[in-house]
């Protein structure tokens, strides 16, 4: 029998071959050095790749290494959903498999955990992505934080500790779309954050397309406020006064000036912003009355063929 870990790693693996073994050279010292005991968890995110063999040598050769093997695809949030349920340690660290964030921080997170907080979430300095991910990551920034009201500089860096106590509360949650970030911030009374490091990808190539960056904003936005939607409520209103308004000037107009005839495009130019504006409105409605769909239909948010390393 192992001793109960005081700290566990999540790590989420997606096609990750050619960094797992040098994250773990670079991780492993640095949790040997906290003097703790700790497990590791990698969840094997249905990679195509030599990642599933690599981990499971990394399991047999280690004790404190476990693998969550998944039957395929189901995200980096469920990835980390599962080790979360899986965990046992009083302070759980997630980390990204492509060394984007630094192992060598996690002491730093961990003693800004020990100083009371239950959830240190991190800053990256000198963030090493490409322009356009960075600009987008700006806007994503702040309007979740205008929307959720949460305050958070940085949601998309998954380098974060987060107390025992807030991570039973997610395992609580069964919802389908999640951001784990956000969740947390929910659960969390005395929330940190620190400033880390930030690398270039070492190997391979972002797990996310522009698509699936989308859709993780949306669930995002929507999944943790109501807000889109009441801003449409009162941009309908507001449209609707508008018209009333505009409406009476015609009127005035007619009997004054006479009726007008010119202007019939500047007519479709209005009359197209607003059907834009609607459909968009009508989209929005889609994306919750989705959501509500996958959360109704209760299926399993993920299927796990197969673990390694966990003790019976
Ligand atoms: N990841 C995953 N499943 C996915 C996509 C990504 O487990 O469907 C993992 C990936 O292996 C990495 C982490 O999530 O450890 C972050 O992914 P990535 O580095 O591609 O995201 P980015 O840094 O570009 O935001
Ligand atoms: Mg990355």
């Amino acid at each position: 029998m192992q001793d109960k870990p005081y700290i566990t790693i999540v790590v989420p693996v997606y096609n990750e071959e050619g960094n797992l073994r040098p994250l773990f050279e670079r991780l492993y010292p640095v949790m040997q050095k906290i003097g703790r005991p700790f497990e590791i968890i990698f969840t094997d995110d249905g990679s195509r790749d030599r990642s599933l063999a690599i981990l499971k040598e990394l399991a047999a050769q280690y004790p404190e290494v476990k693998v969550i093997e998944f039957n395929g695809n189901f995200g980096q949030h469920m990835a980390i959903l599962a080790a979360f349920e899986k965990s046992s340690g009083e302070i759980v660290v997630t980390i990204d498999a492509d060394l984007q964030n630094p192992p060598e921080e996690i002491p730093k997170l961990v003693a800004e955990m020990e100083k009371g907080h239950d959830v240190v979430g991190s800053i990256r300095q000198k963030r090493q992505d490409t322009f356009f991910r960075k600009t987008a990551s700006l806007m994503v920034n702040v309007v979740t934080r205008k929307i959720t009201g949460m305050r958070m500089s940085d949601y998309g860096c998954m380098l974060r500790a987060y107390h025992r106590n807030v991570v039973d509360n997610i395992n609580r949650c069964q919802e389908t779309t999640t951001f784990i970030p956000a969740l947390a911030q929910t659960f969390s009374s005395t929330p940190s954050e620190v400033p880390v490091a930030h690398a270039e990808r070492a190997e391979g190539e972002s797990k996310y397309s522009l698509y699936k960056l989308v859709r993780l904003n949306f669930d995002l936005m929507t999944g943790f406020s109501v807000v889109p939607l009441q801003i449409f409520a009162l941009l309908g209103i507001l449209t609707s006064l508008f018209a009333v308004a505009f409406a009476v000037f015609l009127l005035v107009r007619r009997f004054i000036v006479g009726a007008e005839v010119e202007g019939v495009f500047t007519l479709f130019a209005i009359l197209f912003f607003f059907i834009g504006i609607t459909i968009f409105g009508i989209g929005i409605v889609g994306e919750y009355v989705g959501r509500i769909y996958q959360e109704v239909r209760r299926r399993p948010r993920y299927v796990v063929r197969n673990v390694h390393g966990f003790e019976e």
